[in-house]
């Protein structure tokens, strides 16, 4: 049987298709998130790269900021939930979600069997959310991709504000005017987002394993920051920003096999 998931977020949308619930048979990933045509998009790419065709996918399930917008979903989730079932599927036992989106951050504490227990979200400031990182990375004038390999490279980290991003902004444009390596910048932006998550996965709780979701999982400068202000491993997977739409189509799936057997 094959099910979808996808998961509209604030700045991009994410598919994947799913086989017997086992099987990740293709995945898409636009960036263009809610009220864009980034869904219907990223739809269409997963069918075509999965060489299916739209009759044959059993179930459909939509979580993201925009799961209620997406009018050819057999049904949504949370995307707490999601992101719990998703990295649950990822890495089986994991304890503790810390997903940072283009938005928000959450962490979410789970039971070991992929069921969520708790969470704790901050979706009301931009300091410690992808945003943050985009701004930062528009004063340097380098994509967000390429920040984790510059924090790589720094010498000495350089101090930049966890609590306000209007701040950090002006306290990275003086360090840079006042000489500071660029790479060290970028280590302290990462080290910001770091100290920000890690006070919210704190006051969550934080238990083993860990792991990181989300797009900005993919920053490694970040995942390292994380671990060690936490003093625990972070783990991450080259699918991190897929979690939700994966847990959208583990969820149809497991939703669907219930149906059947009633
Ligand atoms: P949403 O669901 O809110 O759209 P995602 O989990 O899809 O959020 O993550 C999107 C965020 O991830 C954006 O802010 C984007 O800048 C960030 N992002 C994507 N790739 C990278 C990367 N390589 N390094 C850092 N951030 C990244």
């Amino acid at each position: 049987m094959i099910t979808l998931g996808i998961d509209i977020g604030s700045t991009t949308s994410k598919c994947v298709l799913l086989e017997d619930g086992n099987r990740i048979a293709a995945t898409a990933l636009v960036s263009a998130g809610i009220g864009t045509g980034g869904a219907e998009e990223a739809y269409r790419r997963v069918l075509t790269a999965a060489g299916v065709d739209e009759g044959a996918v059993a179930r459909k399930m939509a979580t993201g900021y925009g799961r209620k917008r997406w009018p050819a979903a057999d049904g949504e989730l949370s995307e707490l939930t999601a992101h719990a079932l998703g990295c649950h599927y990822l890495l089986p036992g994991v304890r503790t979600v810390i997903d940072i989106g283009g938005q928000d951050a959450k962490v979410i504490s789970l039971d070991g069997q992929g069921r969520m227990s708790g969470f704790v979200m901050n979706d009301k400031c931009a300091a410690g959310t992808g945003r943050f990182l985009e701004v930062m990375a528009g004063i340097l004038k380098v994509e967000v991709g390429e920040l984790a390999a510059m924090a790589a490279r720094a010498r000495a980290p350089a101090p930049v504000s966890s609590t306000c991003t209007v701040f950090a902004e002006s306290e990275v444009i003086s360090q840079l005017a006042n000489g500071a390596a660029r790479e060290d910048v970028v280590a302290g932006i990462c080290r910001s987002v770091a100290a920000r998550v890690g006070a919210l996965a704190r006051r969550a709780g934080v238990r083993e394993p860990v792991c990181m979701s989300g797009g900005v999982a993919a920053n490694d400068g970040v995942r390292r920051a994380l671990e060690e202000v936490l003093g625990v491993p972070v783990t991450t997977f080259p699918q991190a920003q897929l979690a939700g739409a994966l847990g959208a189509a583990l969820w149809a799936w497991q939703t669907a096999e219930h149906k059947e057997m009633t």
